[in-house]
């Protein structure tokens, strides 16, 4: 299988969503580009007294909406590109969804699993060492994604404090934090909350009924068990399969989303769960299912699998799980897709609860979040509804249209182009 650049395919759906918009030249390019890059060497000092160096970056991609935004990410296939691809992607999320931020993104080429908890720590805090100089609550702010957690943000706030010997405001420099400093409550869940949400509304409009509908969840990190477990408890919908990087199980009367969870925390993996079958990734994307919910990372639904694909609804929880080519022929069936930087903005979203909340000082109730949340989710996911219909073009396309109109309109304001 041929080697697929994240940024080739951030950079084609870009192209491809321009050509459905009055967007200028100048802008397009402006927009090609990551408006800056920095590359660090993360030094650890290993349990064993070795010293290691991991490299790490963060990509501020654009700003002209406000202070960049997004996630980092610890993974060993981390590259540059992944990097460019997931900033880009969190400039058009932020947009999407109005929140007064550009995107960003930052990550560390590292295998998290092979580091004790010592070394961890001393990895996260060495990161924001290395990054300090470009973050600020008011500049951009990191937050967790794949292999980070709120552990992590934790050291990571508390580092960025020791160095700017500033307490107030300095929760706001990281969202995803534990709720002892200054975590929102309902932020553990918020990316399958948000896209939970925006499957209802899907379900409406393909007039499918939740209660017992089924869905294959690929991916069993934080996004895919918090899809799994709130799937059933919000909607009673059977999750009939799940997978993580290792394998996949399948039981087509419904697994439990907890007990798969306790044994994954048993024996690392989801695999040879009591009570199902084994089944592979691909497998479990070719599920004939209701909904399937790629819930891992990109790059997983391509032109070489996407006609296996039997699902009536997608629901894009990972970042970039499908590729421009695999698209085209999803779009061909008549999947309907939820695109990945709508589905998935439930986290960045009560991202910038987690910060309006540290800036004020003052916190809010769970019930806040939740309302404040799926009235995001619901007017942003019919905003792209209604100009997919209006322009007759892919549910990506458009969303990508109501993105980009307002950074292209914040740069034309900013006068970065002139037309
Ligand atoms: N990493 C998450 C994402 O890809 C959350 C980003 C954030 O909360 O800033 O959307």
């Amino acid at each position: 299988m041929q080697q697929i650049d994240p940024f080739e395919v951030a950079l084609e759906q870009l192209d491809r969503a321009a050509s459905h918009m009055d967007l200028s030249e100048e802008a397009l390019e402006f927009l090609r580009r990551p408006m800056r890059i920095l590359e660090v060497s993360v030094y650890v000092k290993m349990d064993d007294g070795s010293v290691k160096v991991f490299p790490g970056y963060r990509v501020q991609y654009n700003w002209a909406l406000g202070p960049t935004k997004g996630g980092i990410r610890f993974h060993p296939d981390e590259t540059l590109s992944t990097v460019k691809a997931l900033a880009a992607w969190m400039t058009w999320k932020t947009a999407v969804m109005n929140l007064p931020y550009g995107g960003g993104k930052g990550g560390v080429v590292v295998n998290p699993k092979e580091l004790s908890d010592r070394e961890l720590e001393a990895l996260s805090r060495s990161y924001i060492r290395s990054i300090y100089d470009v973050i600020s609550p008011y500049s951009d702010i990191p937050a967790p994604d794949v292999y980070t957690n709120p552990k992590i943000m934790a050291w990571m706030m508390d580092e960025y404090e020791w160095i700017s010997r500033r307490r107030d405001p300095s929760f706001g420099i990281i969202t995803g934090k534990p709720l002892s400093i200054g975590g929102s409550l309902g932020r553990i869940d918020a990316t399958s909350r948000g896209a939970l949400y925006t499957v209802r509304e899907a379900a409406k409009i393909l007039d499918m009924d939740l209660k017992g509908a089924s869905m294959a969840v690929q991916g069993y990190g934080n996004a895919g068990y918090y899809m799994a477990k709130l799937g059933v408890e919000l909607f009673g919908l059977k999750v009939v399969a799940v997978s993580d990087s290792k394998g996949g199980i399948y039981n087509p009367e419904g697994l439990d989303p907890d007990e798969v969870l306790k044994w994954k925390i048993e024996t690392g993996s989801v695999k040879d769960f009591n009570g199902a079958t084994n089944i592979s990734n691909d497998e479990l994307l070719a599920l004939d299912v209701d909904i399937l919910a790629p819930a891992a990372i990109e790059n997983v639904i391509t032109k070489d699998n996407a006609d296996n694909v039997k699902a009536r609804l997608i629901a894009e929880v990972a970042n970039g799980p499908v590729t421009p080519e695999a698209d085209d022929i999803l779009f061909e069936k008549d999947i309907f897709q939820i695109p990945d930087f709508l589905c998935n903005a439930g986290g960045v979203t009560v991202s910038y609860f987690e910060w309006v909340q540290n800036l004020n000082g003052f916190y809010w109730t769970e019930d806040e979040v939740y309302r404040r949340l799926d009235e995001k989710m619901t007017y942003s996911f019919h905003k792209v509804y209604n100009t997919a219909k209006e322009k007759k073009i892919h549910m990506r396309n458009a969303a990508y249209v109501v993105a980009l109109s307002r950074i292209y309109m914040a740069m034309k304001d900013r006068g970065w182009i002139s037309k």
